[in-house]
C-alpha cells in the first residue's frame, strides 16, 4: 500500500470494551501518533472517548462518528492528547473531565483518585498516577472475562520509555505510580492500553521493566556525579549518560536528567 495514501486508519478494537484510533501526528515524542480510545460496553449506545488528541478535523470527525459520545476524559494536559479537546467537546456536546480543573469543560468536574465513573455501560476507576506530569491519570477498565485492562496515557508507553519533564513531572511520584500499577497486575496479566505505541499484554511485566530501567539510569547518573562532582550541571550529566541520544530528543533527555538530579539531591 502506498505509504502516502490518505486512507484513514480504522477504528480498531483492542479489547471487548476498547477501540483505538491512531491520530495522524507521528513524531519523535509521539511515536506513531497519539492513541485515542473509544470505550463502551458491547450493548451500549453511547461511548467514552479518552484523549481525543490533536486538533485535526478529519481525526476528530472520525472519533465523533463512533459516538454518541457521553464523556471525554483526558489522561494529562500535554497538547498531543488535548489540543483537540475543546473542538471535540463542541462537536459532541459531551463534558470533558481531567485531574487538572483547567482542562474540564461542559460541566465536567475534576477527576479524583479512586473515583468510579459509570458511563457507556461501563464502570471505570480513575487512578491518579503523577510522574510523567503532575496531572497524569490512568483508567482501569472492568475485566472482559479474561483480562482486565488499564489505559495508561503516557505513564506507560507501548514502546520506548516515558519522559519525565522536571518540574511538572517528578521521578519520586513516578516510581510510586509504577509500583501501584505493577500491583494491579499481580493476579494475572492485565492489558496495557498506552497513550502511544502498541497495546501490551502484561502491565506488571512492563512496569517491572520500567522500574529496572529507571534504577539503571539512576545508577548511571550517580556514576556521572561521582566523576563530574556532586554539583555537575544537567547538561554535563546528560552528555555523560546519554552520549548517543538522537539530537531531536536531547532536550527531553536533559529534562529527564534534571528530574533524576532533583530526585537524588532531595534524598542526599
Ligand atoms: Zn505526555
Amino acid at each position: 500500500m502506498d505509504a502516502n495514501a490518505s486512507d484513514p486508519r480504522p477504528l480498531t478494537p483492542v479489547s471487548e470494551f476498547a477501540s483505538l484510533l491512531l491520530a495522524p501526528n507521528p513524531g519523535p515524542m509521539t511515536l506513531d501518533g497519539t492513541n485515542a480510545y473509544v470505550l463502551r460496553a458491547p450493548d451500549a449506545r453511547g461511548a467514552i472517548v479518552v484523549d481525543p488528541g490533536p486538533a485535526i478535523d478529519e481525526h476528530l470527525t472520525r472519533l465523533a462518528d463512533a459516538g454518541p459520545v457521553e464523556l471525554i476524559l483526558l489522561t494529562h494536559h500535554h497538547l498531543d492528547h488535548t489540543a483537540g479537546a475543546a473542538e471535540f467537546a463542541a462537536m459532541t456536546d459531551a463534558p470533558v473531565r481531567a485531574i487538572d480543573a483547567a482542562l474540564c469543560r461542559g460541566g465536567g468536574t475534576p477527576l479524583i483518585d479512586g473515583e468510579r465513573i459509570e458511563a457507556a455501560g461501563l464502570e471505570l476507576e480513575i487512578l491518579a498516577t503523577p510522574g510523567h506530569t503532575a496531572d497524569s491519570m490512568c483508567v482501569r477498565l472492568p475485566s472482559d472475562g479474561e483480562h482486565g485492562s488499564v489505559l495508561t496515557g503516557d505513564t506507560v508507553l507501548g514502546r520506548g520509555s516515558t519522559i519525565i519533564v522536571d518540574p511538572d513531572g517528578a521521578l519520586g511520584p513516578y516510581l510510586d505510580s509504577l509500583e501501584r500499577l505493577r500491583a494491579l497486575g499481580s493476579h494475572g496479566p492485565v492489558t496495557v492500553l498506552p497513550g502511544h505505541g502498541p497495546v501490551l499484554p502484561d502491565l506488571a511485566a512492563i512496569c517491572g521493566e520500567y522500574l529496572a530501567h529507571r534504577a539503571d539510569r539512576l545508577d548511571q547518573v550517580r556514576a556521572a556525579l561521582a566523576q563530574l562532582g556532586p554539583d555537575a550541571s544537567a547538561e554535563a550529566v546528560t552528555s555523560a549518560v546519554y552520549s548517543d541520544v538522537d539530537p531531536a530528543l536531547r532536550g527531553a533527555a536533559e529534562a529527564s536528567v534534571r528530574a533524576q538530579l532533583t530526585y537524588l539531591r532531595d534524598r542526599a
